[in-house]
């Protein structure tokens, strides 16, 4: 089953009718790495779907968000929520100068939930692990701005 596939089944069990909207927000969703705001995806697929509003992108946002298809990272420096659609345990990097978020896959995801599951009694679900730093092109320019001043 593809990642899109997903998305939409989850609409459907919700009771969400699969419209032509909320297919081609699913299929932007599954086919993006670059962890979107509802208004990234709400300027990329407004050219093709003019009637698309704002509002249907939130709400199927926070359906999928809610039914735990796709995760909600928050913020990244830029006060608007960004979400992402690789629910499989992995840390999310996020650089304080450019607000771009990158997936850092790291297997000791997986085995740490596996440790605090058997340590806690409590079944994991899933986990946000979020790092904050300077991606290495924001390392760049600020040892050029400091070289010059
Ligand atoms: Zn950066």
């Amino acid at each position: 089953m593809t990642n899109s596939q997903r998305l939409m089944d989850t609409l459907k069990e919700a009771g969400m009718r699969l419209t032509h909207q909320r297919r081609v927000i699913c299929d932007y969703l599954a086919t993006t790495d670059a962890h979107p705001t509802a208004a990234t995806i709400y300027e990329a697929l407004k050219p093709g779907l003019p009637s698309l509003s704002l509002m249907t992108v939130y709400n199927t946002l926070n359906t999928l968000a809610e039914l735990g298809a796709i995760q909600v990272i928050g913020q990244a420096g830029d006060d608007t929520v960004h979400y992402d659609s690789d629910t499989e345990p992995h840390i999310n990097l996020v650089c304080n100068d450019c607000q771009k978020i990158e997936d850092y896959p790291s297997p000791y995801i997986r085995n740490l939930e596996q440790a605090i599951d058997a340590g806690s009694g409590f079944r994991i679900q899933g986990a946000r692990l979020v790092f904050y730093g300077l991606c290495p092109e924001c390392q760049v320019k600020r040892q050029s701005k400091s070289n010059k001043a």
